[in-house]
């Protein structure tokens, strides 16, 4: 490998390590994924690899109210956990200094995205909406098409639910922060595809990382799957806080779902007074 790629291969591992996201995979020609840790000689690990999500501890009971961690200083970078200390492709350099990006900029890299093929049959790319400091992040599945038209998260039914739901916990939707796995909508709103997830979802995790809010609340099995490497079905782990990459997550059930199955609206309610108690709002 030239250390031009090598060190494009650090700095790629060492902005996932900071994200806590530490299993990789790579793509072989003929299209089967082989992890990272397996894989005999780094030096065929090519090209760049795709994150896959770590697996996550659940906590139960809920977890109590904490302080908002401090906002490291610009240009720190916190030390990987034990798990991403694992990682072992090759030794690593040290992993390159970086300011915490802002929005703005996730949203200049992704561009006029055809990253995937959803990007052929977008209207307009809902990347999110609302506070760029929320202390509690909406992870949905994707837009629809109300969202597609205006390039908005969860505007559509299912987001007059979600707003019903902040306005119960005492939020204002412009406190938080709405988004979704993909930020193109899946043609007939059919669920995003494994490669389609793979492709946006770094976005996603970069969103969160500018963020960092205190909480991420994932909506329904695919944010849960994708955040959290997560397969159990929703309805049994739902209400449940998880550990992404240093920060709380509360799985859900989507705001979709409850429309086609109202009597499961206690649901929601259930789990969005568990936000409340451990943001501290009650
Ligand atoms: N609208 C969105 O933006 N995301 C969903 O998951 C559902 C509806």
């Amino acid at each position: 490998m030239d250390d031009k790629l090598r060190q494009q291969l650090s700095d790629w591992l060492g902005f996932y390590r900071e994200l806590g996201v530490d299993e990789f995979y790579r793509r072989e020609p003929g299209g089967s994924a082989i992890p990272a840790k397996t894989a005999a000689k780094p030096e065929e690990a090519s090209p760049l690899p795709t994150p896959l999500p770590r697996a996550k501890q659940p906590e139960r009971p809920a977890a109590a109210p904490q302080p908002k961690e401090p906002s490291p200083a610009p240009g720190s970078i916190s030390a990987p956990g034990p798990a991403a200390q694992s990682l072992s492709l090759f030794e690593a350099p040290a992993a390159p200094r970086r300011e915490r990006e802002t929005l703005e900029q996730i949203l200049s890299d992704l561009g006029d995205c055809h990253r995937c093929k959803l990007g052929q049959w977008r209207k307009t790319i809902v990347f999110g909406q609302g506070n760029p400091h929320a202390e509690l992040v909406f992870v949905g599945e994707g837009p629809g098409a109300d969202e597609d038209e205006q390039g908005l998260p969860f505007v559509g039914r299912a987001g007059q639910l979600l707003n019903k739901m902040i306005q119960l916990a005492g939020m204002k939707r412009e406190d938080v922060y709405i988004c979704n796995i993909v930020k193109c909508r899946p043609p007939g709103n059919r669920v995003p595809e494994k490669d389609e997830i793979e492709t946006c979802s770094p976005f996603l995790y970069r969103q969160i990382q500018a963020i960092q809010p205190r909480l991420v609340c994932c909506l329904g099995a695919p944010a849960v799957r994708t955040l959290l490497g997560i397969k159990e079905g929703i309805t049994k782990i739902r209400g449940t806080f998880y550990d992404f990459a240093g920060t709380k997550a509360l799985a859900t059930v989507n705001p979709a779902y409850v429309l086609r199955n109202p009597r499961e609206e206690t649901i929601l309610r259930e789990d969005f007074e568990k936000i409340v108690e451990f943001l501290g709002r009650k």
